[in-house]
């Protein structure tokens, strides 16, 4: 879009690391000369909500949280801008009107108002991995039929996105998702049982969400970014592959039937995937780090282990099943991670729950409609629950 033209935008997430760095592109690109922000959405940071409100003259601010309403009104008070709270506020700024979305939610919390954007035609630039993985083609579908485009900003599924030739889909034969290992790339499974939060959070290369930091020690965010692939590239599972790559520079590949390997490389900062999908198809200036190649001197790559990280092996497992084994892993892993937070179960538990709820849930039929897709994360959660707390009681 030329530079003249003013874009409406909104930030589902905004205050999140995804939501902050999204702000923090936009000003980069111009700013409020450039974008309206029709809305931003939070949970219980308030004080930065309110700021970055202001600060990009917001039409609207949501906190997810009902119980933070009134703390979010008194901080815009005067200001003129409007105020909503709690699953409703959420809906209304999905549903404002803004030509493009940033689904920066973290977990299935994100799907409700991601689907009311894609209803409407928002294009929808994705990071909120988890509501693809649970709702799947469905969710894909709900954005075609709407009339806007997918565009993910995951850093892997960027780059394959980015090294994807449209017109030579057919000749692609396999993904390559790049892994950075985590921080315990190299540990034993004993060394990893006792781990707290702390240690698990401390990300080697990205700075990130707790969520998915955990999920970057455990290897559940790759277990999800197998899943989220599959739905947004349209493979099948055995096309999928994982390498592990500790320095996090080859965000990920295409393989052609030719032999050929396509690539995307940068510094590991999700501005870059966060301003493609913004600008997408056009490439803008951006400041971030460049790679100097002769500093970076190796690149390495090893297979990854799914002894010790179970979760790649559950990935498999519901691609392969298909069906509603994606949802289901998701809510259960959603709960067990919560879980290992509040300190009720060790860090190796959380795949241990997985995969005993998805195995109790193997004979879900398929999901035809999206009710299907919250009845079976109901169930997982609260099969997870029990399970967590038969553990307590043992
Ligand atoms: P974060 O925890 O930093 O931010 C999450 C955002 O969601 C915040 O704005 C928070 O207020 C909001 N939120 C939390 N709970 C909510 C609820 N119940 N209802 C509504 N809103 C709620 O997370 P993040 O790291 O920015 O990740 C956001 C999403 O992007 C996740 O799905 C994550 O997997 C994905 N992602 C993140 C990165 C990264 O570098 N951080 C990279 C790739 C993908
Ligand atoms: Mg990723």
């Amino acid at each position: 879009m030329p530079l003249s033209t003013r874009q409406r935008i909104t930030l589902l997430g905004s205050t999140g690391s995804i939501g902050c760095s999204t702000l923090d592109v936009v000003q980069q690109l111009g700013g409020r000369d450039r974008f309206t922000v029709a809305a931003l959405t939070g949970h219980g940071n308030i004080e930065l909500l309110a700021e970055q409100a202001q600060t990009f003259g917001a039409e609207l601010a949501v906190t997810a949280d009902e119980g933070r309403y009134q703390d979010l009104k008194d901080a815009l008070s005067g200001t003129g801008i409007e105020v909503a709270a709690g699953p409703s506020g959420l809906q209304e700024a999905a549903a404002r009107e803004a030509s493009w979305v940033m689904a920066a939610i973290v977990g299935t919390a994100g799907l409700a108002p991601t689907l009311a954007a894609a209803a409407r035609g928002a294009d929808i630039a994705l990071a909120n991995k988890e509501c693809l993985v649970s709702a799947g083609d469905l969710f894909v579908q709900a954005v075609h039929r709407g009339g806007g485009t997918l565009i993910p900003v995951d850093s892997e599924h960027s780059a394959i996105f980015q090294a994807l030739e449209d017109d030579q889909r057919h000749a692609v034969e396999r993904i390559v998702l790049t892994a950075s290992g985590g921080p315990f790339r190299s540990w034993t499974r004993d060394q990893m049982a006792g781990v707290t939060v702390e240690i698990a959070r401390a990300h080697p290369n990205w700075s990130m969400g707790l969520k998915i930091s955990i999920g970057s020690a455990s290897m559940f965010n790759k277990a999800l970014e197998m899943i989220e692939a599959k739905h947004l590239f349209d493979v099948r599972p055995e096309q999928i592959e994982v390498i592990v790559h500790p320095q996090s520079i080859v965000h990920s590949m295409v393989g052609y039937r030719d032999g050929s390997v396509l690539a995307q490389l940068g510094a590991p900062d999700m501005r870059t995937a966060i301003g493609y999908a913004l600008t997408y198809p056009d490439r803008p200036p951006l400041n971030v780090e460049r790679l100097d190649f002769a500093k970076l001197a190796r690149l390495d790559f090893e297979a990854p282990d799914e002894i010790r990280f179970p979760a790649l092996r559950l990935a498999r497992l519901a691609l392969t099943r298909g069906g509603l084994q994606g949802a289901v892993m998701n809510a259960a892993e959603e709960i067990a991670f919560q879980a290992f937070v509040d300190g009720a179960i060790g860090f190796l538990d959380m795949a241990e729950i997985a995969e005993l709820v998805m195995e109790t849930m193997t004979d879900w039929a398929p999901a035809t409609a999206m009710d299907d897709v919250f009845a079976a994360d109901a169930a997982a959660r609260g099969l997870a629950r029990e399970a967590i707390a038969r553990r307590k009681a043992a």
